[in-house]
């Protein structure tokens, strides 16, 4: 398995795979190519048809500036190997000069056909969350030790710099009122349920509403282009920090203890992006806020004194009841159903949580075999529910698939 850096990144929403690693990759390209007269990109698959709202064309100019960038939706042509796939061509003299077929696989990393992404080094020698359990309970550690034991030291200050940016954003988020930019003309609500008063407020209600609105916050600044964490990614960027923050206020913790809890959630994530994938292109928004709520589980787990077990049972509750989750924009923005979707996640994973600590530790299902079942169930989905905003919500709000110069108003 990769770094934790590889997983959580911090950049600008609102997708980690529709505008980080194209980024990202395209930054890397035009480096390479920094004499080239023309740079000209073809997008294809989910990336040509949620593109537009998802922002991709205008990250891509963004990072070319000053140079001419011409830019291409490819509907027709079938994705073979990740839906999420991009040519890029430097060219000099009317002349191709070099050219890279990208593949954005989710939480803003990517891979370029027929080479290796330098950072992509395997840090971790185990791959399943069993082998991992075995090396814990082999080597009497935690998650948070065999994090630092195959990172380094150095990952804590990361980890650090990781939490900073997230109390960052849900503190930005929870004080603008307004709208989110692009045509569904949504209302920023964050700041209103944190304010709302209520009379007699219940302790269950009071958390909820709390904890939503720690999401929001996030899902808001990340839909309006602000500064994220992909936790694991741009859109299931809301989940876990919410529950973070969440139990940091709730139990008066101190930053260090919610840095290893961040360290936890890692590893769950990152046994998912290695065994499945985090890609709502791929496997639909399970892999994305089901991977969140997943991560946010463990970690309150571990915040509340679970064990390893109890830990992976609240990681396999979090994803099994969101298998079959699709992905389904509207407009390719990455606001309905994405933002309240984040909330909703962040009261489950602190509901699984809660019921792993009550719960028997043995479980007929394990984190491996959930993590098997929900790649198995995201290919069996038709791509219409992966983030191509051709069916569900996005289909039946708005029948016309093709964006206009309309969209163009959403550039931040
Ligand atoms: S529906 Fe889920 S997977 Fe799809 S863009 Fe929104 S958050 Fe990402």
């Amino acid at each position: 398995m990769q770094s934790l850096k590889e997983l959580y990144k911090i950049g600008n929403g609102p997708s980690s795979s529709h505008t980080m690693g194209p980024k990202r990759a395209v930054e890397i390209f035009k480096n390479k190519n920094l004499d080239a007269d023309k740079f000209r990109i073809i997008l294809y698959g989910s990336l040509a048809l949620t593109g537009k709202g998802h922002l991709t064309d205008y990250i891509i100019e963004k990072t070319l500036q000053g140079y001419e960038t011409e830019i291409e939706f490819d509907v027709e042509t079938e994705c073979t190997v990740h839906p999420n796939t991009f040519d890029i061509f430097a060219i000099k003299d009317n002349e191709v000069k070099s050219h890279w077929r990208v593949y954005s696989v989710g939480g803003g990393t990517f891979q370029i056909e027929g080479k290796k992404e330098v950072s992509f080094e395997e840090v971790y020698n185990e791959k399943s969350f069993n082998e991992i359990k075995k090396y814990c309970q082999e080597n009497n550690c935690d998650l948070y030790d065999y994090v630092v034991k195959n990172e380094g030291e150095e990952i804590k200050e990361f980890l650090k710099e990781i939490w900073n940016s997230m109390k960052t954003t849900i503190r930005n988020g929870l004080t603008i009122d307004g709208m989110i930019p692009g045509k569904l003309n949504l209302d920023r609500r964050a700041k209103k349920l944190f304010e709302t008063k209520i009379e007699n407020e219940t302790d269950s209600l009071k958390q909820n509403r709390l904890l939503s609105s720690y999401a929001y916050a996030t899902n808001e600044e990340n839909a309006s282009g602000g500064i994220i964490v992909t936790a694991p990614t741009c859109g299931a960027s809301g989940t876990l920090p919410a529950v973070l923050y969440c139990m940091k206020e709730k139990y008066e913790l101190m930053d260090d203890q919610i840095i290893k809890a961040l360290a936890v959630a890692g590893v769950i994530g990152n046994v998912i992006k290695t065994n499945a994938s985090i890609s709502g292109a791929e496997c639909g928004c399970q892999a994305e806020v089901g991977t969140a709520c997943s991560m946010a589980a463990a970690a309150c787990t571990y915040l509340l004194g679970g064990n390893l077990q109890k830990i992976e049972n609240a990681a396999e509750m979090g994803m099994e009841h969101h298998l079959g989750l699709t992905c389904d924009p509207i407009y390719g923005y990455v606001q309905i159903p994405c933002i309240e979707r984040n909330a909703i996640a962040a009261m489950r994973a602190v509901e699984s949580a809660d019921l792993a600590m009550l719960l028997p530790e043995e479980r007929k299902i394990s984190f491996d075999v959930v993590v098997e079942t929900m790649y198995e169930t995201g290919q069996d989905l038709k791509s219409h529910y992966r983030e191509t905003s051709e069916g569900g919500l996005a289909k039946k709000y708005c029948r016309n698939k093709f964006y206009n110069n309309e969209m163009n108003e959403i550039k931040v």
